[in-house]
């Protein structure tokens, strides 16, 4: 038996996937990957592949990067991991001072994590207990977008508005306004009509991403943060998907010159290396938990590997690169060139809208009979043509590192209207179930 086979055959028998139905899941071939170089990932037979996700939206500057390998190299062989509980280390001190420094002004606290779940866990329940310990003890509610995603712990659930992943679990979540995208009137009734009730408004700047790339019409964050102010409420802007150049900016904030109460980091916090996260606060939220010892002001919170040796070296050495390697500056040509592309796959038969903004794309093929799976065969489709992509339902997305060359950018745009073409002509044909 082969090796790729040994192993395909183990992870049949031993595997769970996240976000995978398993049933459909053993009856293809899994995609086993041995390697990355550059935007390129390698499987075990050594066919290679564009991320064209970044290895869910994670990535940055590409896979096996020497400056990031040897971050992780270098404080391995200091220290791998000790405590962030009563104790520091310089990568996590350093970064912390390198972040706000990046960080809108008025953010001047840095709280790690290790996802973008638990940063956002921990700025719902920063936001609740700030508000707690002042005295204003009536808001207790949060408000939500609809069709928000935050992670998938229960807390960030609780405000997630995707039914297909958060409904069956409504009985253990607690109850959250939900807000109309984009609409900032509706965002204004409702702060109204729960004056003094509600302690944040949770969401993700721009581009809400696993909701299938909701674009927000220009102003609409300004609008909210100035909601915000007029309400006493706070502002939590979860870019764990926006941040770290995504949308063009470094943060998507930035685009409308809003500063949050909380801004949400993870995915390209490592280039995609290391699970690590941070939720950033003010200067105001921190003092707020400020207090004698017997007055149980603390924040009580904390994960064992927070604030991570390895992943804080990897995270300096991921901020160095954005510096040397222009990454920002050097995006904006893509970011054209793929609007123009994007321009011609939304004229494609099919295609019933695309919406990007900066390197988040999401091309739509409109409302189809969840059992053809759209979407999925695009993915197959492109596999087959070198290309790694992972629709939301039907909507096809791509998220390249922002690494990649313009020459390999027009190759994953090729690759995805082939595809998109040819699993549009397989479900046209006979409608088999995949
Ligand atoms: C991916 C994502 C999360 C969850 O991050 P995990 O690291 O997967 O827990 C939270 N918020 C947004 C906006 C995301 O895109």
């Amino acid at each position: 038996m082969s090796d790729a086979a040994r192993l395909n055959q183990l992870d049949q028998k031993f595997v769970w996937h996240p976000f995978t139905q398993q049933l459909g899941w053993s009856e293809e071939e899994p995609l086993m990957i041995e390697r990355g170089e550059g935007v390129h990932l390698f499987d075990v037979e050594g066919n290679r592949y564009i991320d064209g996700t970044s290895s869910l939206w994670c990535n940055v500057h590409g896979h096996h990067h020497p400056d990031l390998d040897r971050a992780a190299r270098e404080q391995l062989d200091k220290f791998a991991h000790s405590t962030m509980l009563g104790l520091s280390h310089p990568g996590a001190t350093e970064l912390a001072a390198r972040l706000i420094e990046i960080a809108p002004a008025g953010l001047r606290r840095v709280f790690y994590s290790d996802s973008g779940s638990t940063a956002a866990e921990i700025a719902l329940k920063m936001a609740f207990q700030y508000h707690q310990q002042r005295g204003d003890t009536a808001r207790t509610r949060f408000v939500r977008l609809r069709e928000a995603y935050h992670g998938d712990t229960l807390g960030s659930v609780s405000v997630g508005g995707i039914d297909l992943f958060h409904a069956t679990y409504r009985p253990l979540l607690f109850d959250t306004l939900a807000a109309e995208p984009g609409d900032a009137e509706h965002m204004e009734r409702l702060l109204s009509a729960h004056e003094g009730e509600i302690a944040a408004v949770i969401m993700e700047p721009l581009v809400q991403g696993a909701g299938g790339m909701i674009v927000h019409p220009e102003g609409y964050l300004r609008a909210v943060r100035e909601l915000c102010d007029r309400h006493g409420v706070l502002l939590i802007c979860d870019e764990v998907a926006t941040g770290f150049g995504r949308t063009g900016t470094m943060f998507a904030v930035e685009r409308e010159a809003v500063a949050p109460d909380f801004l949400c980091l993870a995915k390209g916090i490592t280039g995609g290396y290391l699970p690590l996260a941070a939720t950033l606060t003010t200067e105001a939220v921190y003092d707020g938990f400020l207090g004698a010892p017997a007055e149980a002001k603390t924040f009580f919170h904390g994960h064992t590997y927070t604030g991570n040796a390895v992943a804080c070296a990897v995270a300096l050495a991921n901020l160095e690169v954005f510096e040397r390697e222009r990454t920002i500056e050097r995006l904006q040509p893509k970011i054209a060139l793929l609007d123009r592309r994007l321009a011609e796959i939304a004229e494609l038969p099919g295609v019933t809208e695309v919406r990007s903004r900066g390197v988040m794309v999401g091309i739509d093929l409109g409302a189809h009979d969840p059992e053809l799976r759209l979407g999925h065969r695009v993915t197959l489709e492109a596999r087959r043509r070198g290309a790694l992509i992972r629709p939301l339902g039907d909507v096809v997305v791509l998220m390249p590192p922002l690494a990649i060359s313009e020459e390999k950018l027009e190759t994953l745009l090729d690759v995805t209207a082939d595809s998109i073409a040819a699993a549009l002509a397989a479900v046209d044909g006979p409608k088999t179930r995949l």
